[in-house]
C-alpha cells in the first residue's frame, strides 16, 4: 500500500516510519524541508508528566482578556479576534473540570506508549540526540509551585490508571531547587524535579527519522507542496497534486501541523486549527550550561542543554497562521532568562526562531480518518507536545491505516468531533 505523508515534520516522519515498519511503502511530501517547520527550534522535552490540555477550569474570560498584553506568556493578538473567535468560544466551552480530566485521561493513553516507542525507534536505527536528565521546575511563588505539584500530581495518577506508570516526581526545597541547578539566580523557593522526563534535540529527531526511512527505500519529496487530491468518484483519493505533479496514493496521512486544515479543507472536511505560536533562541557553546532541562515556573519560560548548545523558549500567541517572528515576545523571554539565571548570552545572543504549534479548540491531537474521504487520514493538533506524542500518535496512525484499527482507543482523537451537528 503507496501511503503519501503530507508533512515533513516530527509527527509526520514518525508516522511514516511505523507505516514502514508495520509494511506500507510510504513517501513524504514536505513543502519546504524536513524538520524546518514547528518541530525544529522547540524545547525538546519528552514529558508524559506535564501533557495536559490547555483549556483548564481556572481559565475564565477576565483571566483571556488580560493575554492581550504583548510581552505576556499567553498573547491572543487584538487584530487576530475576529478570525479567531469561534476558535475561542470552543476553546473556552471546554474550560470545565469534566472536559479537563477527560482530555487529560486522553493524554495520559497516549503516553503510556511514549517511551516505548522511542525506545523501539532508538532500537531500530533512527539515530538521535535523546537524553535521560529529568526535568526541573523552579518556583520563587509557593502558590505557583502547589499548583503545578498538584498539576504533575494529578497526570501521575491518570498515567497509573491508565498503565502508564513511570511518572517519578519529587518537591525540592530551597537548598535543594539550588543544588540541582546552581544557575538559578536568588530568590527561588521551590522546586519539583520529575526524573521520568526526557528530553531529545528535535533537529536531530527529524534528521534522524529521515535518513531511516531513505535507507529503507523510502522517497521524501522536499520542496514539493501539496495543493489537492485527486479523485475518480469524489471519495477515493487515488493521487496527491503536488507543485511538481500528481503522485499516486492508495492512502494518505495529512501531518502538515497547523497548516494540515487547509489541506483537510480541500479533502472536504473542516479541523478548527489554529497555530499557538512560540519562540526560542538558540546559543551555541554557551559560557554556562544547565544540568538538565528547566522550566521558570514564574516566567512560563522553559531552557534545555543540548550537546554544546543551550535552547531557552516559551510563550504562546495566538496570531493566526503566520511565521511572523514579534520582536517584543522574544525580548520578553529574553528577560526572563536574564532574571532568573545565570546564562550571559540570554541579553542578546543566539538565534531567534517562531515555530507553529498546531492547536485545536479542546487541544488533544487529531488523529483519525476524514469522515469525507474513505482513504485520508490526518494526524496532527499536537499543540505544546507534538515531540512528545510523535512517536506515539505516528505508531498509532499506522495501525489505523494499515490494520483499520489502532490498539489505543482513539475515539478522543477522532476529527469526527468537529463534525458540525
Ligand atoms: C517554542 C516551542 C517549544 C516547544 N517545546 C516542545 C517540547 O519541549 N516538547 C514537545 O513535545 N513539544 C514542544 N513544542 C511543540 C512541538 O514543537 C509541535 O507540537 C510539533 O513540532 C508539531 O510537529 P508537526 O510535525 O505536527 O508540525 P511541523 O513540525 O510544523 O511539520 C509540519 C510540516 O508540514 C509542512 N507542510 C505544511 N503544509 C504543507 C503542504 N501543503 N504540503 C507539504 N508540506 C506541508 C511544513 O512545511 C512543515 O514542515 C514546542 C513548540 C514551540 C513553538
Amino acid at each position: 500500500m503507496r501511503v503519501g505523508v503530507v508533512g515533513g515534520g516530527a509527527v509526520g516522519l514518525a508516522t511514516a516510519w511505523y507505516l514502514k515498519r508495520m509494511g506500507a511503502d510510504p513517501f513524504v511530501v514536505e513543502s519546504r524541508a524536513v524538520g524546518s517547520g514547528c518541530s525544529w527550534g522547540n524545547g525538546g522535552w519528552v514529558c508524559p508528566a506535564i501533557s495536559t490540555p490547555l483549556p483548564t477550569p481556572a481559565l475564565t474570560w477576565r483571566s483571556l482578556l488580560r493575554t492581550m498584553r504583548p510581552d505576556g506568556p499567553l498573547y491572543i493578538r487584538p487584530s487576530a479576534v475576529p478570525e479567531l473567535a469561534s476558535w475561542l468560544l470552543r476553546f473556552r466551552s471546554r474550560c470545565t473540570q469534566e472536559a479537563y480530566r477527560r482530555g487529560l485521561r486522553a493524554l495520559a493513553s497516549l503516553n503510556a506508549v511514549t517511551m516505548e516507542r522511542f525506545g523501539e525507534m532508538e532500537a531500530n536505527g533512527v539515530a538521535f540526540e535523546f537524553a535521560r536528565a529529568g526535568i526541573l521546575f523552579a518556583f520563587r511563588d509557593l502558590a505557583k509551585a502547589a499548583t503545578k505539584q498538584a498539576e504533575v500530581a494529578e497526570v501521575a495518577a491518570a498515567a497509573a490508571i491508565g498503565d502508564g506508570g513511570g511518572v517519578s516526581h519529587r518537591a525540592l526545597d530551597r537548598a535543594e531547587t539550588y543544588e540541582r541547578e546552581p544557575l538559578l539566580r536568588p530568590g527561588f523557593e521551590r522546586g519539583l524535579f520529575v526524573e521520568s522526563e526526557r528530553h531529545l534535540r528535535p533537529d536531530t529527531l527529524t534528521a534522524g527519522v529521515a535518513k531511516a526511512l531513505r535507507a529503507g527505500g523510502s522517497k521524501i519529496h522536499e520542496g514539493v507542496a501539496v495543493t489537492g487530491f485527486e479523485t475518480d468518484d469524489g471519495k477515493t483519493v487515488r493521487a496527491l497534486a503536488t507543485t511538481v505533479g500528481a503522485i499516486d496514493a492508495d492512502a494518505v496521512v495529512l501531518a502538515a501541523g497547523a497548516e494540515t486544515g487547509a489541506l483537510a479543507a480541500l479533502a472536504g472536511f473542516a479541523i478548527p486549527l489554529t497555530a499557538g505560536k512560540g519562540y526560542s533562541v538558540t546559543v551555541d557553546d554557551p559560557r554556562n550550561q544547565l544540568r538538565q532541562p528547566l522550566y521558570l515556573g514564574d516566567a512560563n519560560v522553559g531552557a534545555t542543554p543540548f550537546k554544546g548548545t543551550l535552547r531557552f523558549f516559551g510563550t504562546m500567541e495566538l496570531s493566526g497562521i503566520n511565521r511572523r517572528l514579534d520582536p517584543r515576545r522574544v525580548r520578553a523571554i529574553r528577560r526572563a532568562v536574564v532574571r532568573d539565571v545565570d546564562i550571559p548570552e540570554a541579553k542578546s545572543g543566539g538565534r531567534e526562531w517562531v515555530g507553529m504549534r498546531p492547536m485545536v479548540p479542546d487541544t488533544l491531537p487529531v488523529v483519525g480518518k476524514l469522515p469525507s474521504r474513505d482513504n485520508v487520514y490526518v494526524n496532527t493538533g499536537h499543540q505544546m507536545l507534538g515531540v512528545t506524542l510523535s512517536a506515539s500518535t505516528g505508531w498509532a496512525t499506522a495501525q489505523l491505516v494499515v490494520e483499520g484499527r489502532s490498539e489505543l482507543d482513539l475515539t478522543p482523537f477522532s476529527p469526527c468531533r468537529f463534525r458540525p451537528s
